[in-house]
């Protein structure tokens, strides 16, 4: 007899960074951003509560307020646009959408580990491939056969930025398969690979509210790419969960997106204390690449990452450690306020290891 146990889609889920109940803590271990959201958003939410009929009816499954939105900030136009809740849920359905070949999707060894997780849960075939010895991708493991090719730029969880240059050439190399950037990260500093979208109709760029944005909590990431692929994100989208998006989320997002000058404000304070944090980190002789994120990914000759990472959680600062071969000795540091990293800078200090 069949035993429905037999046919549970087994999987190993992603684990998210640890969101600690207590208040009094310096977060730096999810890569969320220490400043609050564009004060539109406050407003727009303070309205849309305010609405009648707001929460009764179903949204708008195309939410082309936000769509427009974003179009008209970046330049583009709505048919290259497509969104979800959060990056995370776009670039699931992205894997849906685009990753249905037998051979292999490609993506780097040391990388964001969701990707791992949706080939697995989608019977996606796939090969890691390894970065260079300092943690760069070299473009020439690209240029092969392949069922699809994903990576983050700048990657994460490294902040290392590839040129535009080798992304390009490995478009080149891949007309038969879609590339996906994912540039959770790029506001910090990076350079989009958005501009591209024109010239290749197998590119998709995916973005996100949660970091330059400071709105993880409202969940919005989106998708730029010709309309072709745009179309068929969303004809697997409308097959999985229309209304996915809250209409509070559609309002919040197309708030943020009406103040242009504070969003590069905060970027730039980020950047600012990222710049101030490399040089102070590599003083405490720690050794890092520089990064273009809102994170930093260091090594200590002597400290070992796992203590320090426990050392510093029991002082109430959480940063990023990974038990993962080739970076187990490595800690992702968010970039907070200045006031933040001079309690890590603090507890540096004093540390003896
Ligand atoms: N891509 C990368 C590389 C990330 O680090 C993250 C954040 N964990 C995401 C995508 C997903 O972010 P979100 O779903 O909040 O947009």
């Amino acid at each position: 007899m069949q035993n429905w146990r037999d046919n549970i889609r087994r999987v190993t889920p992603y684990t998210p960074g640890e969101q600690p109940a207590e208040t009094d803590v310096v977060k730096l271990n999810t890569n969320e951003n220490p400043y609050p959201p564009a004060p539109e958003v406050e407003e727009a939410l303070r309205e849309a509560a305010c609405e009648t009929g707001l929460l009764r009816r179903y949204p708008d499954p195309e939410a082309q307020e936000l769509v427009e939105a974003l179009a008209s900030f970046y330049g583009m136009s709505p048919e290259r646009i497509f969104v979800g809740v959060g990056s995370d849920d776009v670039l699931a359905m992205s894997f849906l959408t685009f990753f249905n070949g037998d051979r292999p999707l490609l993506f780097p060894d040391i990388t964001y580990s969701f990707y791992e997780v949706w080939a697995g849960l989608f019977q996606i075939p796939f090969e890691k491939v390894p970065l260079d010895e300092g943690f760069h991708l070299r473009k020439e493991d690209y240029f092969r056969e392949n069922g699809g090719i994903i990576f983050p730029n700048p990657n994460a969880p490294t902040g290392i930025e590839e040129s535009l240059e080798d992304i390009e050439e490995i478009l080149q190399h891949n007309p038969s398969s879609v590339v996906i950037i994912d540039e959770a990260y790029v506001d910090f500093g990076a350079r989009s690979a958005a501009e591209l979208i024109d010239r290749y109709d197998n590119l998709l760029v995916v973005q996100t509210f949660s970091k330059s944005r400071s709105m993880a909590g409202v969940r919005i990431g989106f998708a730029m790419g010709q309309p072709e692929l745009i179309g068929a994100l969303k004809a697997v989208k409308y097959s999985f969960n229309s209304y996915t998006m809250s209409r509070l989320t559609i309002k919040a997002g197309t708030a943020a997106l009406k103040n242009r000058a504070y969003f590069r404000e905060t970027a730039e304070k980020i950047c600012q204390t990222r710049e101030l944090a490399q040089k102070r980190l590599r003083e405490f002789g720690f050794i890092l690449e520089d990064s273009r994120t809102n994170f930093l990914f260091v090594t200590h000759p002597v400290w070992p990452a796992r203590k320090l990472y426990e050392d510093l959680k029991r002082e109430h600062i959480y940063v990023r450690f990974f038990p993962q071969p080739r970076i187990d000795n490595y800690l992702r540091i968010t970039v907070g306020t200045d006031e933040e990293m001079s309690k890590l800078y603090d507890f540096l200090a004093g540390y003896k290891g």
